[in-house]
């Protein structure tokens, strides 16, 4: 690619490691479709230097970032202020500039909202969440936000488990129980939509998330946050019981056409994201 010289502005990813970024990917082609002259940087940052690069960041200008594992929790405390979901999910994945100021925002549980629009309105519905991890709070939190009745959060370990659900219950005030996973996780009835925000079919097409699938029945959504491969032994046992099936592109997709949003601007086609993560991803 001819590197131009004239780019107008900059937006950044900072974790580490960020090699192999699939956002990086599909920002670029976003700025190439929308005929803007921007860059989106890669950089790997050590926790310690984390204050001293954000002050780099507004030095120079840039309109804004993302971040990944480990800073996004700790960026927090160098920014001017914060979103409602942010705040309450204590995790920030992208800032956006206000004059000298920088905003944190979340936009992974967003992401995962507007990729399940396209099949349903989770107002007034059932979920149930498997995982309290990063992703399970972002998505829990934004789902509650956007008039989920009611959740079940399912998870292994008790403590993280509790603490989401504490989150939901006292300050989202989404009715929320918890159930610590054990065995097979058997759905109950009435359940709308059931996501799996484990880490479990990163890689491996064929790892099993332990749920009784004879459980799942054809009214139900299933999502999953698994982006590679993005079609898990879940989403494939779920689409042979019938169910609305959901993966993980979606929510990596959305979250990147909202943050491009955010720092630009401009409503991009979302299709053009997919394509270039499809691309990246070579599915
Ligand atoms: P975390 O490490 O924060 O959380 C992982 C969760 O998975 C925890 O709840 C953990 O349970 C659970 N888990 C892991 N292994 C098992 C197992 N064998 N049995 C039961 N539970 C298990 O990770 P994140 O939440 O940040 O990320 C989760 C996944 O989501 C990742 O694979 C990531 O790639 C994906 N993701 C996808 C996005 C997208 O846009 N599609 C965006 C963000 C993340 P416990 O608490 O007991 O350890």
């Amino acid at each position: 690619m001819a590197v131009s010289s004239s780019i107008q502005k900059i937006v950044c990813c900072m974790g580490k490691p960020v090699a192999g970024n699939p956002t990086q990917y599909m920002m670029e082609k976003a700025f190439a479709a929308a005929g803007l002259e921007w860059r989106y940087l890669t950089l790997e940052v050590e926790s310690e230097d984390l204050g001293d690069a954000i002050r780099g960041m507004r030095a120079m200008g840039f309109q804004g970032g993302n971040f990944t594992i480990p800073h996004k929790v700790h960026v927090a405390q160098y920014l001017q202020g914060l979103s409602k979901a942010a705040k309450l999910m204590g995790a920030v994945n992208c800032i956006r500039r206000e004059g000298d100021s920088f905003i944190g925002e979340n936009t992974d549980g967003q992401g995962f909202v507007q990729s399940l629009r396209e099949v349903t309105d989770p107002e007034g519905k059932k979920f149930v969440i498997l995982g309290a991890g990063g992703a399970a709070r972002a998505i829990s939190v934004e789902l509650g936000l956007a008039g989920a009745a009611e959740m079940t959060i399912v998870n292994r370990s008790l403590q993280r488990g509790q603490a989401l659900v504490e989150l939901l219950n006292d300050d989202v005030k989404v009715p929320t129980k918890l159930l610590v996973w054990e065995d097979d996780y058997a759905v109950e009835e009435g359940t709308d939509v059931v996501v799996n925000a484990t880490s479990i079919g990163l890689g491996d097409a064929d790892a099993r998330v332990p749920v009784d699938v004879e459980t799942l029945t054809a009214e139900m959504v299933v999502a999953d946050v698994i982006f590679n491969p993005p079609l898990t032994r879940l989403l494939r046992d779920a689409a042979e019981r019938g169910c609305t099936t959901l993966d993980g592109l979606g929510m990596l997709v959305n979250q990147a056409v909202i943050a491009f949003k955010i720092w630009t601007d401009v409503d991009l086609d979302p299709a053009v994201m997919r394509e270039a993560l499809e691309e990246y991803l070579e599915v």
